[in-house]
Formats: C-alpha cells, sequence, structure tokens
C-alpha cells in the first residue's frame, strides 16, 4: 500500500519581498488549480460551490474523465500565464490537483552526489539548500537543521520524495484576498505492509482541558493506561485561556484608544502563543500514542463524537477557550490518521461512550470528582476509564474492523493532513 507524508516548509517573509515573482507564480498557480477544479466539478455534477468528501470525490474522479480535464486545464491555464511544464504536469496530476488545489511539481532529493536532474523542485541536502526553478531565476530556500532531519528519518523508514508543491493560503475573513502562509510542501512516499493487529490502543479525545486518555488492549484486557498531555502542560494552557479572556475584557473597557491597542496586540501575541502551545501539545500526544502502538502492534481507535454533536459545540455558544480545544481536537485526530497509515496501523473511529453503563447500557450520572455511577445496576468508575471499558466490551469488533480496514485505507490526502 502506498502511503505518504508531506513537510511543509514555511518561506520568511523577506525571502518573498526579495523575489516577488515567486509569490506572484505561487499566486497565478494557485488561482488556475482553483479555477480548473471548480469548472471541472461543475461539469462533473451541474452545481456550483460544492463540498465534497475526499471519497466522495475519488469516486466522481474516475479516468474517463480524464479528457475532460484535460480540456479544461488546456483553456483555463494560459489565462495566468502557466506554459507548457505547468500545463504537462497539471494534465499527470489532473485528479491530485483537484484533491490540493494546487499543482505538483516534480522534484529530486539530493543525498550525497547524485546527478542534478533539473526537476523543478531540487532538495540537495548535501549542500543544505532547496532550489526551486520554473521562475525567472533559480529560487533558494536555506534547509535549517530540523528539516535536513526530518528528511533524513523519512528516507531511513524507506520512503522517496515524489514531488512538491509551491503553496499559497489565501487569508479568510477579508474583502480582498490577501495571502499569508507561503510554503514548499515535500510530499514522501513509501511502500507500508499494513499490520495485522495484536491489541488496540483506545484513545478518548472529548477533552482536551482534561486530557487524552488511551488505553492499550491486547487479548481483550486493558494492558496499559497513558494520561496525555502531562498535568504542567494543561495547567500552562488553562493559565492562558485566563490570562487571553481577562486581557480581551479588559481592552473592551479601556477608553484610551493607545492603551486599548496595546491591550489588543498582547492579546494576538497570546493568542497565536496558545495556538503553537497546542499544536506543540497535540504533536507530544499523537507521538506518544503513536510510539505505543507501534511496540504493541496495534489498531488505533479513537472515540469519536457524533458528527452533529460536534458541529453543534463548534458552532454554538462555546467560549473562545472550547473552541481553540475544538480545533486541537480536529488536529489531533489527523495528525492520528495520518500516522496511524504511515507505519501501517489500522485507524478507525468509534464510538466510544463516556456516560454510558459498559456493563448494563444504562445512561450514568455523574457524581461530584468525575465519577460516575449507574442508577440501574450500580456500577460505577472514573469517567475517564468508561470509555476503556467500552473499548474492552467491544474488544473482537474493533479488531475484526481494524483487519476488514486495513486492506481498503486510501492515503491521497496526506497532504492537506499534514502539517510538518
Ligand atoms: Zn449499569
Amino acid at each position: 500500500m502506498g502511503v505518504y507524508r508531506a513537510l511543509k516548509i514555511r518561506l520568511p517573509y523577506r525571502l518573498v519581498e526579495e523575489r516577488p515573482d515567486v509569490l506572484d507564480l505561487a499566486v497565478r498557480m494557485h488561482l488556475a488549480a482553483e479555477e480548473y477544479a471548480r469548472r471541472l466539478l461543475k461539469e462533473l455534477t451541474g452545481q456550483e460551490e460544492l463540498k465534497l468528501t475526499p471519497e466522495e470525490l475519488d469516486a466522481l474522479l474516475t479516468p474517463d474523465k480524464k479528457e475532460l480535464a484535460h480540456r479544461i486545464i488546456e483553456e483555463t491555464f494560459p489565462k495566468y500565464g502557466l506554459r507548457k511544464y505547468f500545463i504537462d504536469q497539471a494534465k499527470v496530476f489532473w485528479r491530485d490537483v483537484v484533491f490540493h488545489r494546487m499543482i505538483p511539481l516534480n522534484a529530486q532529493l539530493r543525498i550525497e552526489n547524485e546527478r542534478d536532474r533539473s526537476k523543478a523542485v531540487f532538495v540537495d541536502l548535501k549542500n543544505g539548500v532547496i532550489k526551486v526553478r520554473r521562475l525567472e531565476g533559480t529560487f533558494v530556500i536555506r534547509i535549517r537543521e530540523k528539516t535536513a532531519k526530518w528528511i533524513r528519518e523519512r528516507i531511513a523508514e524507506g520512503a522517496k520524495l515524489k514531488l512538491a508543491f509551491l503553496g499559497i493560503e489565501r487569508q479568510r475573513g477579508k474583502r480582498e484576498p490577501t495571502y499569508r502562509k507561503f510554503y514548499v510542501a515535500l510530499v514522501f512516499a513509501r511502500e507500508v505492509t499494513p499490520v495485522e493487529p495484536r491489541g488496540v490502543v483506545a484513545v478518548d479525545v472529548n477533552r482536551l482541558d482534561h486530557g487524552i486518555v488511551a488505553g492499550l488492549l491486547v487479548d481483550g484486557k486493558l494492558r496499559h493506561t497513558l494520561r496525555l498531555p502531562g498535568e504542567r502542560a494543561i495547567k500552562e494552557l488553562k493559565r492562558l485561556h485566563e490570562e487571553i479572556s481577562r486581557l480581551d475584557e479588559r481592552a473592551a473597557g479601556e477608553a484610551d484608544p493607545a492603551k486599548r491597542r496595546q491591550l489588543e496586540d498582547r492579546v494576538r501575541y497570546l493568542k497565536s502563543k496558545r495556538y503553537r502551545k497546542i499544536r506543540g501539545v497535540v504533536k507530544d500526544v499523537v507521538g506518544e500514542i503513536i510510539k505505543l502502538a507501534r511496540e504493541h502492534q496495534a489498531a488505533i481507535v479513537v472515540d469519536t463524537m457524533e458528527e452533529e454533536t460536534y458541529r453543534e459545540l463548534k458552532e454554538g455558544s462555546w467560549s473562545g477557550e472550547k473552541k481553540h480545544l475544538l480545533d486541537g481536537l480536529g488536529q489531533l485526530r489527523r495528525r492520528l490518521k495520518e500516522l496511524a497509515e504511515w507505519y501501517g496501523l489500522p485507524y478507525l473511529e468509534e464510538r466510544l461512550y463516556s456516560t454510558v453503563c459498559p456493563r448494563c447500557g444504562a445512561e450514568m450520572e455523574e457524581l461530584n470528582n468525575r465519577r460516575m455511577r449507574c442508577p440501574s445496576c450500580g456500577f460505577n468508575d472514573d469517567r475517564d476509564n468508561i470509555p476503556l471499558l467500552w473499548a474492552k466490551r467491544l474488544y473482537n469488533e474493533l479488531i475484526a474492523k481494524a483487519v476488514a480496514g486495513a486492506q481498503t485505507t486510501s492515503a491521497q490526502m496526506a497532504l492537506s493532513q499534514t502539517q510538518n
């Protein structure tokens, strides 16, 4: 089975200012890809602005649509000044352009002294630079130590550099579109044999603010429980949230415009700190869960809220703090899924209840201190343990599903799911 992982390398804004042609090309590629995808989907479905899941797109973009796709590419791309190289690339990857709304560029990785084959993106590990070509002049990006390490780890796992993207994200919420987050993404691929699961790592993700509980089950027995992240990370996040809402309130009540601006600047700084903090926490938590699952060749089963409950929470009157935690949970799930696929570990999302009695199925009551009690049979336990007891109860079913799922997993959306 082919699996993918992508590394996004953010470009410093200074570089972009020095080379407006690079930004210009990225924007033109983005607009051309968007228009092509929009037109193709409209011709195939008769509808405008429809939101399709990766699975629906996959089912829609069958090989017989290739000619239509090619024709639209030929009509669209020249309007954005994109010539033969980009047209040819888009034709080869006509489906990927629709999935990612970007044009894949061909790429080469030099580890030692391999000959430079003049690909559009040349990742030269030996000299520590990435060269982006097909521009007015070659654009050179330094490879940071962290990036080089990430690439070497993937190579050690048997991956190859497949292609690259020059990407840009459109800033939302503004009338005139502005662009930010300018990056080069490198897509690595490898073949992996799906793991025959010998256990289950059940993950209860519903409350990032209380921490995440993951339990390892082997032969239907709970063998090990992880509580993530550490107390300290949770406290620190809480403190950040509190400071942000306090300053937000003070800013709202401040009459002096200069002082108010100062407070708002501080809030903005803290919010971006919180964003990075949540990302860091997610990364660590996922790392621990994947490690446990790999050690025991276990399938990963993530508790999922009903889609509707999730939407209600997200759109409801929840405070900013909770919304951030929910976004963090979304990130966590995407990242877990992506890494599970990369290592061939089966990944499932299943409802593991935390308020339904795992013994008799009755709705449980919450006593104090997160203790749950079943009014019907008297069973009681810590709220965090209930989902793991459900995983235990469903163990054979979960293993059977994981085995079946291992044969059908697809990893098309590697790029959009990835944060470096
Ligand atoms: Zn009960």
